[in-house]
């Protein structure tokens, strides 16, 4: 059985930059990747680009059942630091609004250059290697841990846990650290799928199958829990007609219609708060604005305008220019006016009706699509149970925790790729003894 140091289990964003920390604090560092190549999931962010961090960080980026537990480890770590570490080995960025990607455009470069570096400091590297189970190992006094893998046993003094959350199991996060965790003594926080798609109730989708609107999606929660939830009666009338449930989330940008649902980064954005609501059967509602620049008031004298203009027209021409013909027809028929119906004979109360569904059109959301179709996990390892100075196990000393694995997820645009950094940073440092200088650096 052989001895060694630090085992890093999972050579994925966080595990590569603990290994390589680990290493530079002088530790002897082993990591273990139970597929053919490092870092698959790095591959296919961004598009292939790799979205690797964002210069606008905030504490609301950043998703966790503890507030406050996420930015206390980014604080240490920054946008700034992901930036420089990455240029000293070769990485240069570059900036799209905010977003930082490789100068080179190709998220195979930050692998490369991570790979180059595991090399360059010596560590050593098993991929095709899975760890089956990790366990306390207490031999003559000498406290570390017995990692069983695939092809045999070792002996660590320390053991970072890197093996990711659920989302994207082709990539290899399969939830397996859930279980070492779990074993260890550490409890979890549901994980549900994040950064996902929405299926929605109803046949009418076909219909507006292949659609891509700039719009803004509202995500509402039933108030099934009790009537704790603050009931939100809408906000303006810019905003659309008054709507019920607990407000959970909003946000806007492209939006794409799909066969089964609504996708798009809007829709990834709410997304984590419609599978936390699902998990815990309630019934979340979404709110498509389709016009989010214009007014309900306005919308609705713009449509009596153009009925009075030429009242013989179509309903479907009436919308014309204001939307794509697909939308406009499912926004039609859930107001209950036919495309082919003449303007003249539409009740100006209807077309206020129109002008209230176009600027909130209610959708039931019946699932979130899944971790096969989610670029993360929301939930995970609890992070009242880790020490966001080292990313130590507070239940299991001598075990640190980084990544997805744990109970925090970023928005989409960079966060989580940025928290995977920091937080192997942090336990690359803490599991060798490193010290960590002002700055971040070291
Ligand atoms: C399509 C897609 C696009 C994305 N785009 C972006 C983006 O542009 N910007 C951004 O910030 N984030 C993005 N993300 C999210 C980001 O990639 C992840 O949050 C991040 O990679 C998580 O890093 P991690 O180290 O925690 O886990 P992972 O990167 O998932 O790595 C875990 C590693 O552990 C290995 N492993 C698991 N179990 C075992 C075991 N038993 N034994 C040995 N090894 C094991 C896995 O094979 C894997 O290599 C995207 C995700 C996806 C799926």
């Amino acid at each position: 059985m052989r001895s060694v140091q630090v085992i890093v289990i999972g050579g994925g964003a966080s595990g590569m930059m603990a290994a390589i920390t680990a290493r530079r604090c002088g530790a002897g560092v082993l990591l273990l990747e139970k597929k053919e190549n490092l870092g698959k999931k790095i591959l296919a962010t961004g598009n292939g680009k790799c979205n690797f961090t964002n210069t606008m960080q905030s504490p609301e980026c950043y998703f966790s059942s503890r507030k406050d537990f996420p930015w206390s480890v980014v604080k240490k770590f920054n946008w700034q630091d992901s930036v420089s570490w990455f240029q000293e080995i070769g990485i240069l960025p570059r900036d799209r609004d905010g977003y930082l990607y490789p100068l080179s455009g190709q998220a195979a470069s930050v692998v490369h250059a991570l790979e180059r570096e595991l090399r360059r400091l010596g560590v050593q590297v098993h991929t095709g290697e899975e760890v089956l189970a990790v366990q306390r190992h207490n031999k003559n006094g000498a406290k570390g841990f017995a990692v069983t893998t695939d092809r045999g046993e070792y002996l660590a003094g320390k053991i970072v846990l890197s093996t990711g959350g659920m989302a994207s199991p082709v990539h290899g996060s399969t939830g397996d650290g859930y279980r070492f965790a779990q074993g260890l003594g550490h409890h979890l926080s549901a994980p549900v799928p994040a950064l996902t798609s929405l299926v929605l109730e109803g046949n009418f989708m076909k219909a507006w199958s292949g659609v891509r609107i700039q719009g803004k999606v509202s995500l509402y929660g039933d108030l099934k829990d009790g009537g704790r939830g603050q009931l939100q009666k809408d906000v303006s009338k810019k905003e659309g007609s008054s709507r019920k449930g607990k407000f959970l989330a909003a946000a806007r940008g492209e939006i794409q219609m799909v066969s089964y649902g609504i996708s798009g980064i809007p829709v990834f954005q709410v997304s984590r708060f419609a599978a936390r609501e699902l998990e815990r059967d309630r019934k979340p509602v979404l709110y498509l604005d389709s016009l989010p620049d214009y007014g309900e008031e306005w919308i609705a004298a713009e449509l009596l305008r153009r009925r009075q203009r030429d009242g013989m027209q179509s309903m479907g021409d009436l919308l014309e220019g204001m939307l794509p013909d697909k939308l406009a027809g499912v926004l039609l028929r859930q107001s209950g006016i036919k495309t082919a119906a003449a303007a003249e004979g539409i009740s100006k109360e209807r077309i206020e009706k129109l002008a209230a569904v176009i600027k909130g059109m209610r959708l039931s959301v019946k699932a979130a699509s899944g971790f096969e179709k989610a670029q993360v996990t929301a939930g995970g390892v609890c992070v009242d149970e880790v020490d966001p100075d080292t990313m130590e196990s507070l239940c299991c000393r001598g075990l640190y925790l980084t990544g997805e694995l744990l109970d925090v997820d970023g928005t989409c645009g960079g966060y989580n790729l940025q928290w995977a950094w920091a937080t192997g940073y942090l336990a690359g440092i803490g599991c060798s003894g490193g010290r960590l200088q002002k700055g971040g650096r070291l």
